[in-house]
């Protein structure tokens, strides 16, 4: 009997797929090892809260790290360094590689916009002497999700000068934060009948921003008139310098451990940072690769990657199509021999909520960095679908590398779907596959991750560029 035991074990061994839980192939010295990387990238995710945030974070280390500014026309060689900034909310960094570019770049592309608040053209009114700033939401959230939680307020403005003022707020521990609020239980008896979808209207997502009337009994609209008074003295704007404006209001919220093991990070904007920062972190320590290395950290991922910082725009293409000429190729051999990894992140499987996936595939927490052949809705539409071939070159270069890798597509057939830049970045004949954290609660003011899976994608990532 035991020795039939055995043989089944064998067997089960070399033919079946194990979805073992991560910890159980690391050493604890390993698990160190992941622990640490994400003291760096909470330090990250803390001082980058906004995509123009996340460039200028991404810059600082950048420099720090040898990397130099690419400018149209420059020479470049084997081992040079460099990056571009696109309209200070989109990244483009390059690490150029032995072999000639003709041989086609390894493309890491991640994004570093996450569902927010944005405030309106014309946001500043006062209602019943409290002031507020109206909002539009950015990207695919759930509305009630935004209610009583401390708020910050992120961007610029620009001013009739052409002036530009930063703003940051609601960040440092001595600075106040805003709000929006959301009925008490008692009065809620219409409210609790509307549809999860309607609880909180889009109309209804006003940020509370002061209620002391500027000290005039004769003044109209005194509350709004004294914020106004505030705003001047401290950024020297006046309302119709909003016009002008990207101001962009974030979950207050730090990122911290979760959990009595500490095993989880919690923060805002996990979607796609958890991606980003281990992209960035892999092309920092990217030593002397064999193919040139890109690195994009886009833009306008969240709204369906349109306009000019976005991935159905040009500037990733016209990048590329420098680089080639520089190096004395052209951007459609090169393009056409690159290949890149999308790095974005999945959906992980929510023991709560079972019934969305299907549990043979679905990422799961811990289970390392999810590989994603396809994305889309309903008959896989929307989805550029990676090849057999190129899913099988990633699988062995992981295997081959002792990544800690899983793989889940997002939820259950007909259950709803969803789309990364994967679609347009093989549109441009490049062999592009989905890799990414598996994250609980996306898209919520505070996801969750594994500190394990995020190590596992910059490993990933970082043997996919030395390949
Ligand atoms: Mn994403
Ligand atoms: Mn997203």
């Amino acid at each position: 009997m035991a020795e039939k035991k055995n043989a089944a074990k064998e067997l089960k061994e070399k033919l079946l797929m194990q979805r073992k839980n991560a910890i159980f192939r690391l050493t604890d010295k390993e698990v160190a090892v992941c622990d640490d990387f994400c003291e760096g990238y909470k330090d990250f995710m803390n001082n980058s809260k906004t995509e123009r945030e996340a460039v200028e974070t991404s810059l600082e280390m950048l420099k720090k790290g040898g990397f130099k500014e690419y400018k149209a026309g420059m020479k470049l060689k084997t081992g040079d360094k460099i990056y571009r900034v696109n309209r200070g909310k989109a990244l483009l960094i390059a690490i150029i590689g032995k072999a000639p570019i003709a041989e086609g770049v390894r493309l890491c592309a991640a994004h570093i916009d996450s569902p927010r608040l944005d405030l309106k053209q014309n946001p500043l009114y006062e209602n019943e002497e409290v002031a507020y700033f109206k909002t539009h939401y950015y990207g695919g959230i759930k509305k009630y999700q935004w209610t009583t939680i401390p708020l910050s307020l992120h961007g610029v403005i620009l001013k009739a000068d052409g002036e530009s003022v930063k703003v940051n707020i609601g960040e440092d521990e001595n600075d106040p934060v805003f709000c929006v609020s959301d009925l008490l239980p008692h009065l809620a008896n219409e409210q609790m009948k509307r549809p999860l979808a309607q609880a909180i209207k889009g109309e209804e997502l006003n940020i509370i921003i002061g209620s002391r009337p500027f000290r005039d009994d004769e003044a109209s609209n005194a509350v709004k008139l004294g914020i106004m008074q505030i705003l001047n003295e401290k950024y020297g704007i006046i309302e119709a310098d909003f016009i002008s404006a990207e101001l962009e209001a974030v979950p207050a919220f730090k990122a911290k451990d979760i959990g009595f093991d500490r095993s989880l990070i919690g923060s805002y904007g996990h979607d796609d940072r958890v991606c980003a920062y281990p992209a960035l972190m892999a092309s920092l320590n990217c030593k002397a690769p064999k193919h040139t290395v890109v690195t994009v950290l886009t833009d306008k991922e969240e709204t369906g990657s349109d306009g000019n910082t976005g991935l159905c725009s040009s500037y990733l293409e016209y990048f590329i199509y420098d680089l080639a000429e520089a190096l004395g190729s052209d951007g459609r051999t090169v393009l056409s021999a690159s290949e890149c990894l999308s790095a974005d992140v999945n959906a992980a499987f929510d023991p709560t909520f079972p019934e969305v996936n299907e549990r043979n595939n679905c990422a799961y927490v811990n289970k390392g960095v999810c590989i994603t052949k396809y994305t889309g809705a309903r008959g896989k539409s929307g989805t550029s679908d990676a090849s057999a071939e190129f899913t099988g070159r990633i699988r062995r270069l992981m295997d081959a590398n002792n990544v800690i890798w899983q793989t889940g597509e997002l939820g259950k057939v007909d259950e709803g779907g969803g789309g990364t830049v994967a679609a347009y970045i093989a549109n441009l004949n490049v062999d592009t596959i989905d890799m990414g954290v598996p994250v609980l609660s996306m898209h919520a003011p505070y996801e969750i991750v594994s500190k394990i899976d995020t190590y596992m994608a910059y490993k990933a990532f970082s043997v996919f560029m030395a390949d």
